[in-house]
């Protein structure tokens, strides 16, 4: 059993793990596929991708301290920068002084698209098609009776004309379906596939491109919390004084793109950890966040924070959120199955909301680290440790060595191997 006085960081790797086991109730089997022990091996791997020679690992950590609509929930994150964990698990504290996220996702429809070329009248082109969605909708549910079933499947057609392109004028149809607990691109490709021969002969064009779109604005995923304003004060700083430079630094994003983009970014190290931990597609939730931060016609801030009716810091984030729990890599991955598991979401819709929440938690570590005493000096405690493994220090030396090159300020591999020929001549 590991000591229950200690924090969760304050445990070795093995209490930690073991944790995982006590309260988190996860098998032997599944915490030692989430610590490398066992996990993906080289045959799965051979058939996920081509020419496969391996796996490639990265860190995972638990976020702790996450209460989403009254849930308290393990965080898995897969991420190699440092303080990205300890920030989540920090803010989520924070969060909880007002009663933690409050998370909602919109139905979980996702968008294909079907390019029709080569058309004579394309307005009269776009008027059948539009007369024929009731047909097309029908075949597309052909494509997969399974996820009809599960009371998903398609929802609706719509028309769209590109006038000007450098190939001139062309016909875009566009299929929304509910692709339930799917990230849903293979699902989406097969029912456009299926509509391709019906869509040529209404139209009387070419079908060229059939795919999903990663701008999923029909799939929503969004978060708010709100702080006590007391339970911001640190050190030298009041709770009054924090609130208000979190404002006026994201208004600084909001503003400006050079800024927003980094400030998703920030939002991305949260998101993109989770989606990576439990087998998703990252670069379609990427993809899909920037250009939904660019919607208006100029690339914005995707949260926003504001000072709400009792002085509280009031936080919100609302992105496009294609994440699956069937599909993809999320069953077939040992480490991702776990992931899912110690979550204990049981839809698609319920892992994005976990995963939107730990979006804000991250957009607000940044923030108030940026806006107070800065993000380095946290930072480079962390760095330390990777410039001195870098440096090639033996595991007892790790921490000493950083510990000295943070003293002395001067956190280069260069000083690390310095010090590591110092300790060894002794
Ligand atoms: P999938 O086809 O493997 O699984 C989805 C299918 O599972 C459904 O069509 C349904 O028949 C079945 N199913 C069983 N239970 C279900 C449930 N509860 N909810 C929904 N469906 C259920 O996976 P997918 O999600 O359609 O495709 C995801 C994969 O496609 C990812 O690996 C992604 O990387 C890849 N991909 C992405 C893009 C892109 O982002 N542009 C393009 C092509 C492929």
């Amino acid at each position: 059993m590991a000591d229950k006085k200690k924090k969760f960081y304050q445990l070795t790797l093995q209490e930690r793990l073991q944790v995982l086991q006590d309260s988190g109730g996860l098998s032997k089997g599944e915490t030692a596929a989430m610590s490398g022990a066992a996990g993906l091996t080289a045959s799965q791997a051979d058939h996920m991708i081509e020419n496969a020679v391996g796996t490639f690992a990265l860190p995972l950590g638990i976020a702790q301290h996450f209460l989403v609509n009254g849930k308290e929930i393990l965080v898995p994150m897969a991420v190699e920068e440092p303080s990205v964990v300890a920030a989540a698990s920090f803010m989520a504290k924070l969060v909880r002084a007002g009663g933690g996220f409050t998370a909602s996702a919109s139905a979980p429809e996702m968008i294909g698209q079907i390019q029709i070329l080569d058309i004579d009248d394309i307005n009269a082109a776009e008027r059948r098609l539009e007369g024929a969605t009731e047909e097309l909708l029908a075949l597309a549910a052909k494509a997969d009776p399974l996820l009809v079933k599960l009371g998903g499947g398609p929802r609706e057609i719509t028309v769209r004309k590109i006038m000007e392109s450098p190939i001139g004028p062309f016909l875009v149809l566009q299929l929304v379906m509910d692709v339930r607990d799917a990230m849903g691109a293979n699902a989406i490709n097969t029912a456009l596939e299926q509509m391709t021969p019906a869509v040529e002969r209404i139209s009387g064009g070419r079908v060229l491109l059939r795919i999903l779109s990663n701008l999923a604005d029909r799939r929503l995923a969004k978060a708010a919390c709100a702080i006590p304003v007391d339970a911001l004060a640190f050190n030298d700083f009041s709770g009054a004084d924090v609130r208000d430079r979190v404002i006026e630094a994201w208004a600084f994003a909001e503003a400006d793109p050079y800024r927003a983009v980094t400030h998703n970014k920030g939002i991305m190290n949260g998101v993109d950890a989770v989606v990576i931990a439990t087998g998703n597609d990252w670069r379609a939730v990427e993809a899909g966040a920037h250009a939904y931060a660019a919607r208006s016609g100029r690339y914005t801030s995707l949260s926003r924070w504001s000072k709400g009716p009792k002085g509280e810091l009031v936080g919100e984030l609302e992105m496009p959120m294609a994440v699956g729990l069937v599909g993809g890599a999320t069953k077939v991955h040992p480490s991702a199955a776990a992931a899912v598991k110690l979550m204990g979401v049981r839809t698609a819709a319920e892992l994005a909301q976990v995963i939107v929440s730990v979006g804000l938690a991250q957009n607000l570590g940044a923030l108030r680290a940026l806006a107070t005493e800065g993000i380095q000096r946290g930072h480079m405690a962390l760095h330390a440790r990777q410039v001195a493994i870098a440096a090639g220090a033996p595991e007892e030396w790790v921490a000493p060595i950083a510990e000295q090159l943070a003293q002395e300020k001067n956190i280069r591999v260069e000083r690390a191997l310095e010090i590591l020929e110092e300790w060894r001549a002794r």
